[in-house]
């Protein structure tokens, strides 16, 4: 029985019909391992299996919805710093969202069913974190949750290939390196007539604490030479490599 509200099923409750973690299948007789990457559900309707509306497990935007052989119809929903939920096996046309879409945590995505390899109507239900599949029962019994600790490298090296900066052995993989270094050096934001780095002029403007319109305007500027002062870096109201860097909290 249900010992939680289920966060993924509209009528929030359920029975775990087959765990995440090894298990052994039997089928016609020959009996094999693998890993299960997910946690397989019923609905439970007045104590009797049933089938449900799936619901998102938290706020995100649609990656994949689609259908496979292996998953059936089903969804993908990125839920940003790298956490991803899939839910697999749903009826066939009753998927409620499409690629870019941005959901909120509740909202419907389809109808479980048994599309794709499976024997019979549920819902397998599975959370990636950082590229690797992990146990999805704390998450849904509320012990574990995402970490939204947004990682600020990322997201500037995000604004910075917006703004056309490349990083083409690293990426964007969060991590201060030598890449980063050289794309410091070209990408510095300062005041102009035409504004070269909007997204990352954006990011400034948040780290400084002004309105964020991407204009690198004289507001900004005071802004910049105020955290430098503060900072003890030269005052010259311009986002260079050594300001970029205490932004961002690089040693
Ligand atoms: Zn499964």
């Amino acid at each position: 029985m249900a010992k939680y509200k289920n966060p993924v099923l509209a009528c929030g409750e359920h029975k775990v019909t087959s765990k995440f973690g090894k298990r052994t299948i039997t089928v016609n007789g020959k009996t094999t391992t693998g890993q299960h990457n997910g946690i397989d559900l019923v609905a439970l309707k007045n104590g009797k299996s049933a089938t449900d509306h799936i619901i998102a497990f938290a706020d995100g935007v649609v990656k994949i919805s689609k259908y496979s052989s292996s998953g059936g119809e089903y969804v993908q929903i990125d839920h940003g710093n790298g956490n991803l939920t899939r839910y697999l096996h749903m009826k066939n046309g009753s998927r409620t969202v499409k690629v870019g879409d941005e959901v909120l945590k509740g909202q419907v995505l389809g109808y479980m069913g048994s599309t794709g390899n499976s024997t019979g109507a549920h819902l397998h239900f599975d959370i990636n974190v950082n590229g690797k599949y992990v146990d999805p029962a704390p998450y849904l019994e509320g012990t574990k949750e995402f970490d939204n600790t947004p990682n600020i490298i990322k997201q500037w090296q995000l604004a910075a290939i917006a703004d056309g900066f490349k990083f083409p052995k690293c990426g964007a993989d969060g991590k201060w390196g030598s890449e980063c270094v050289s794309v410091s050096k070209k990408a510095v934001c300062k005041r102009r007539i035409t504004h070269k780095y909007p997204n990352l002029t954006k990011l400034v403007q948040r780290m400084v604490g002004v309105d964020v319109d991407g204009k690198f305007g004289p507001a900004t500027k005071k802004a910049v030479i105020a955290y430098q002062k503060k900072n003890g870096l030269a005052q010259d109201g311009s986002v260079g490599p050594a300001t970029w860097k205490k932004l961002l909290g690089v040693k």
